[in-house]
């Protein structure tokens, strides 16, 4: 095993490159499945490493895949990933090196996880004498849509070879640089989404008794469905039932035919999110029955399963995050209520889904992910490539 020393020694002489390397990105975003320019960067730093390169999987993604230089019993391959895509968001911080394509942004740090990838995949070369079995490096586009995941997999990414663990990771920019954030178990929600349609009858604002009116319905809807988490939830388990839009009527004295919302879900658990579907049923259709009017209930198949880890791999970065950090930089049971479209590659293999620290209070850079002003403390590159390289390599050992 290389001294872990050594290895921090060597991401940190790296950090010129890294810190260029997404400064380049930054300034040119791109959104979800666009990933061209960038993808072509990433393919084109595998090849010259010596990967073997596939690109174009899932529309815009790459795969590099490296044999080590060890000879191990029984060969395991690891899937890293990465995620490239941008947002379309209209960057409000004033860089030097800020986006230069209107309306787009990097404002969730996957212009680092590439950066950050490409420094892990310098490392993995530099130390193949180390390590048995395959990298495989996973470059995804279109996390932000939840869609980029799926696609690769039906482009056959998780075959040939098939891999037997993952890692992955997120910057964190609520969490102060060189915190490490890790979990045994779901460490990102399950999210869905659904669509709420209430008919009821339209008339003439001022004869609300000759119609049956859906803007009333929906406004006891939005509040009968607080009721869920509030009520049926068990309060040991978490859950978010979120109403994000709601439109109907086009004037003050009309009561229209139709309201329509829409909202997300959020759940750690299957079973959760079960009754949270179950109950947003039950609740729209009967409160509209109610009130005389009628409520459709529709989910989308757009949603994504929990984020979970494997306790031993989530026990490989935990150690590898300490020994390399210290325990005073180590939060565990460390959770959050969004979601990602690495769930599918986690179901797929036992792994690990690590949030490592990129915000700076001292800096001021505390704005959340997705925020126009969002903005991470580099330092945070070269932490995450010595922190992924020390799991990485553990996780080929045996
Ligand atoms: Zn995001
Ligand atoms: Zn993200």
């Amino acid at each position: 095993m290389i001294p872990l020393t050594q290895l921090r020694e060597e991401a940190e002489a790296m950090r010129d490159r890294l810190v260029a390397v997404r400064r380049d990105l930054h300034q040119h975003p791109e959104l979800a499945f666009e990933e061209v320019r960038t993808a072509g960067i990433v393919a084109d730093r595998l090849s010259a490493l010596g990967y073997e390169v596939q690109t174009g999987v899932g529309k815009t993604g790459v795969v590099g895949v490296l044999e080590g230089g060890r000879p191990t019993g029984r060969p395991l391959t690891l899937l890293l990933r990465f995620d490239m895509d941008a947002l379309p968001i209209q960057e409000a911080v004033d860089v030097p090196f800020k986006s230069q394509y209107e309306g787009k942004m990097h404002a969730c740090g996957h212009d680092a996880h590439t950066s950050i990838g490409l420094g892990v995949a310098e490392m993995m070369v530099r130390h193949r004498d180390l390590w048995g079995g395959v990298a495989k490096f996973v470059f995804q586009p279109a996390e932000e849509i939840v869609g980029g995941a799926l696609a690769m997999i039906r482009d056959g990414v998780l075959e040939n070879p098939k891999p037997d663990r993952m890692l992955s990771m997120h910057v964190w920019a609520t969490e102060e640089v060189g915190i490490v954030g890790m979990t045994d178990g779901p460490t990102l929600a399950a999210s869905g989404a659904y669509r709420i349609v209430v008919r009821g009858r339209g008339a003439h604002g001022a004869s609300p008794h000759l119609g049956a009116d859906p803007v009333v319905a929906a406004a006891h809807i939005v509040t009968a469905l607080q009721t869920i988490v509030a009520r049926n939830v068990d309060p040991m388990d978490q859950g978010v039932v979120t109403v994000g839009s709601i439109h109907g009527g086009t004037a003050p004295n009309i009561i229209p035919d139709v309201v329509e919302m829409q909202g997300t879900i959020r759940a750690f658990k299957d079973e959760v999110m079960q009754l949270l579907r179950n109950r947003i049923e039950r609740i729209a259709e009967s409160v509209a029955h109610a009130l005389g009017v009628e409520a459709s209930v529709a989910f989308s198949e757009a949603g994504t399963p929990a984020t979970v880890n494997d306790p031993a791999m989530a026990q490989i970065v935990r150690d590898a995050a300490t020994a390399l950090f210290g325990a005073d930089r180590v939060r565990n049971d460390y959770r959050i209520m969004g979601a990602e479209d690495c769930a599918f590659f986690l179901q797929a293999a036992p792994g690990a889904y690590v949030f490592v620290g990129a915000g700076n209070k001292a800096k001021g850079m505390t704005e959340p992910h997705h925020s126009p002003r969002f903005q991470i403390d580099e330092d945070v590159l070269p932490i995450s490539v010595a922190l992924l390289t020390a799991s990485a390599i553990r996780m080929l050992e045996s």
